[in-house]
């Protein structure tokens, strides 16, 4: 039972955002960096995100070689080198909000293995390269086949490497709570372990129905303006969106001694990934491996992919050096037909900011500022 004061002071708000990811706190930045009196509320599910923000690689990327070739077969030059840009200005967008040592980016570059059946693509590179010269004015893209064997990788089966001197990486859980921190700070509201259960909508406004601490009874916020930032959760809420899960898998291991990989990696068409994080390699991927139980919300890990990950780390990337696993893990990440997310207002006082694929971490500030220009603009 809530009382005169709650009444009073707790429910009513000018933006609810539901989802406090990367999308949602970057909403809720840019909505109070345009309005410093805005009352804007974030709901969180969580103790903290529980999603795919706290629970990624870090990589600050914005495309591989192959991944951008294999775009190019499902999109014209243009909009390839669109989605480029975006990917690339959000990362500077993060970058410019935070500071670089409040996020630790470090841009150590990234790389590209490339094994014997991915040889005929390197064809390519100049084409890529010179598709991209208008963003980064220098070649993106260069072979530094010297490399393999620096960095400690099997020779019989790494054939090339692709070295991206834009690539970066960044500490996940600094970013995030640095991003917490910066829209705190500046007065927006983020209350944590409140499941939204629907929302229903008036001719003014929209009501955000939440269960109170003990699971009785629900309560009611209220906002002329609701953005849902829910990601791959977003279909218990909005059932008709297209939205398909994507759990991602990932693993750690303890400190190695003269651990001699150093930057951000993509392996076999970017279905698996790995990095330095200090003097640790953390590993992540394989979804390809069974893609129907990977199509899932539930977060946990499968022995059938950290097998595989094992496999690899032993085999290919740290054939010679003994390691054990610290920590593992798993995210949801959502995914649609194509690469888009989905940016849209679903009635007049519902926005959705929703399926940010594999890329939320570069492309997570650009929306929550094309959302706050769209409120504004409505
Ligand atoms: C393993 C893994 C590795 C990745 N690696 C990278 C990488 O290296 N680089 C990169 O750019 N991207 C990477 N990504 C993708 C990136 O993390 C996501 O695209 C991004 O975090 C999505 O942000 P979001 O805010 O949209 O969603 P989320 O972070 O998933 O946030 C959604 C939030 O909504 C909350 N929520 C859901 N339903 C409700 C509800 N009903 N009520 C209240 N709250 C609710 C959830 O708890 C969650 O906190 C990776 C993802 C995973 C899983």
């Amino acid at each position: 039972m809530l009382s005169f004061w709650e009444k009073q002071s707790f429910l009513a708000y000018d933006y609810i955002i539901i989802g406090s990811g990367i999308v949602g706190l970057s909403c809720a930045a840019s909505l109070i960096e345009k309005n410093k009196n805005a009352a804007i509320l974030v709901l969180e599910r969580g103790i903290f995100p529980t999603g795919a923000s706290t629970k990624n690689a870090g990589f600050a990327c914005f495309g591989s070689f192959t991944e951008i070739l294999a775009d190019l077969k499902q999109m014209s030059e243009d909009q390839v080198l669109a989605l480029v840009n975006e990917r690339y200005q959000g990362l500077w967008g993060l970058r410019k909000r935070l500071g670089d040592r409040n996020i630790d980016f470090l841009q150590y570059g990234g790389y590209e293995l490339i094994s014997d059946h991915e040889m005929p693509a390197l064809a390519q590179l100049d084409y890529v390269n010179h598709l991209l010269f208008p963003l980064f004015k220098s070649k993106v893209f260069e072979l530094q086949n010297n490399k393999i064997s620096t960095f400690g990788f099997n020779s019989s089966m790494v054939k090339s490497l692709i070295f991206n001197t834009f690539e970066g990486q960044i500490d996940s859980g600094k970013m995030m709570k640095s991003l917490l921190r910066y829209v705190q700070e500046r007065g927006v509201t983020v209350l944590n372990q409140c499941e939204v259960t629907n929302i229903e909508e008036t001719q003014t406004k929209a009501k955000v129905w939440v269960k109170d601490e003990l699971g009785q009874t629900k309560i009611a916020f209220v906002a002329p303006k609701i953005i849902v930032c829910t990601n791959a959760f977003t279909q218990k809420l909005f059932p008709h969106e297209q939205i398909a899960p994507g759990r991602g898998q990932v693993l750690i291991t303890e400190p190695i001694n003269d651990l001699k990989i150093k930057g951000t990696f993509h392996l076999d068409e970017g279905f698996y990934y790995f990095r330095n994080f200090q003097n640790r390699l953390l590993f992540g991927g394989g979804r390809n491996l069974d893609f129907e139980g990977e199509t899932t919300t539930q977060i946990g890990t499968t022995s059938l992919i950290m097998n595989n990950l094992e496999n690899k780390l032993t085999n290919i990337l740290l054939p010679n050096q003994p390691f054990q696993i610290a920590h593992r893990w798993a995210g949801i990440m959502a995914f649609g037909r194509d690469k888009m997310p989905i940016l849209k207002f679903h009635s007049p006082h519902i926005l959705l900011a929703v399926r940010m694929g594999g890329m939320g971490v570069a492309i997570g500030t650009n929306i929550g500022e094309k959302v706050s220009q769209m409120i504004v603009n409505q």
